[in-house]
């Protein structure tokens, strides 16, 4: 039995992950569930899937939930705080840790799987973003392996030879092709997008996620933030990662080699396969996705992204190029823009604002302590705040 730990199991990763690891009990044990605050939902999984551990961020969260499983006679030990994700992300009964807490908020956790030589099942892409130096290198030092789960980034580990480490000139890879959908505002024109609702951002056509991610997805931050995360998990440069929009989100993305060969990782737009790719290479397990039908799918397009009305695209390629903690900052001011745009504060259009006001006020510094970049992220943060403040 292979020890797993799910953080962020609450959430729309951690559920289909969840639904994954049910359907191979022989194979997987899950040792610990974690959640932010959301005690109905994590006090359910802990019903359903007995761990030995249950961790919620939120201190008084996780009183509540001790309170809830003794009164039900259920004995799950339950920790707190990001000691407690810490530690359940560390175990040595643990082999597996997906990596399914949204934003930065991820970080610390991650880290800790990385220090301890986990496989780590990664789709907290912004810890990659905020710290990818660091954890690139905590998790070589910790002989810790890292399996994409970003949709396109397992594909494009799909479609890489498997000695892509050695270097992407040496294998003859000369592109990564990350596709992208171009969310629900993919037509709209610059005064159209001004007036998008939160409701409208969350409403993606073809993949249903967490609101964050949505609105990341809306404004293609997302697909930023994953050129970003390309850079670190394949060792490249921006300018060999493109952007292709592809509204079908039938292929996850491509890699292109120097004979002239593409190639592609196609499939349903459903979590559950690379969750499901990651928890068992190199073998292949079923995830309950729906087989592809090429026929009902009958058509594939292509455009070129258009950096002018999603700006944030735009930033996020200037950061990843500018290096050292731009990034971080960029990370940030786009975890509290997006926040305020969902509870009402700024207009949808105003996020990317925020962000290139906040990258113009700090300079990027050196990134490759922890400490220092909890302290841009933090400086960034306040600043976002104040900026936000001064627009609603
Ligand atoms: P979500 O909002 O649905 O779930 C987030 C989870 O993190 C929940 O369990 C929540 O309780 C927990 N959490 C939130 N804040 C926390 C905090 N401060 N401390 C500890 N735990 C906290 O998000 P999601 O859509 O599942 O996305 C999770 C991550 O996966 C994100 O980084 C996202 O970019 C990435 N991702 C998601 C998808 C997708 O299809 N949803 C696809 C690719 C990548
Ligand atoms: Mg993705």
């Amino acid at each position: 039995m292979i020890g797993v730990t799910v953080l962020g199991s609450t959430g729309s990763i951690g559920i289909s992950t969840l639904d994954v690891l049910a359907r191979h009990p022989d194979r997987f044990q899950v040792i610990a569930l974690t959640a932010n605050k959301d005690v109905d939902g994590l006090f359910d999984q802990c019903k359903r899937f007995m761990p030995q551990f249950a961790v919620m961020a939120d201190e008084a969260s996780a009183t509540r939930l001790s309170q809830r499983l003794r009164d039900a006679g259920i004995k799950i030990e339950v920790l707190s705080g990001v000691e407690g994700l810490e530690y359940v992300a560390a175990l040595d009964s643990v082999v597996y840790v997906m990596a399914a807490i949204v934003g930065a908020a991820g970080l610390l956790p991650a880290l800790a799987a990385a220090r301890s030589g986990k496989k780590i099942l990664l789709a907290n892409k912004e810890a990659l973003v905020v710290a990818g130096a660091l954890f690139m290198r905590e998790a070589s030092l910790g002989g810790a392996e890292i399996l994409p789960i970003d949709s396109e980034h397992n594909a494009v580990f799909q479609c890489m030879p498997a000695n892509f480490n050695q270097g992407l000139d040496q294998v003859g890879v000369s592109q990564i092709l990350l596709t992208a959908s171009g969310g629900p505002f993919r037509q709209l024109t610059l005064d159209q997008l001004k007036g998008v609702t939160p409701d409208q951002a969350c409403a993606h056509p073809n993949w249903d996620m967490g609101r964050k991610i949505s609105v990341d997805s809306a404004t293609m931050m997302n697909k930023g933030l994953e050129v970003i995360e390309a850079c670190w998990l394949f060792d490249t440069e921006p300018d060999r990662v493109k952007v292709v929009l592809h509204p079908q989100s039938v292929i996850h993305s491509m890699v292109a080699y120097t004979d002239g060969s593409v190639l592609a990782q196609l499939g349903n737009p459903d979590m559950r396969t690379p969750i499901a790719h990651a928890l068992a290479w190199p073998e292949r397990i079923t995830s309950g996705v729906k087989p592809l039908n090429l026929f009902e799918v009958a058509r594939l397009d292509f455009e070129e992204p258009d950096f002018t009305r999603f700006a944030c695209l735009r930033l996020a390629y200037e950061a990843i190029k500018t290096g050292g903690t731009a990034p971080a900052i960029l990370n940030a001011a786009n975890e509290v823009a997006v926040a305020s745009f969902l509870e009402g504060g700024i207009a949808f259009t105003e996020i990317s604002e925020v962000i290139d006001s906040v990258l113009d006020s700090l300079s990027s510094g050196q990134a490759d302590e922890l400490d220092q970049l909890l302290a841009v992220d933090l400086e960034s943060r306040r600043l976002a705040e104040q900026i936000v403040q001064n627009r609603v």
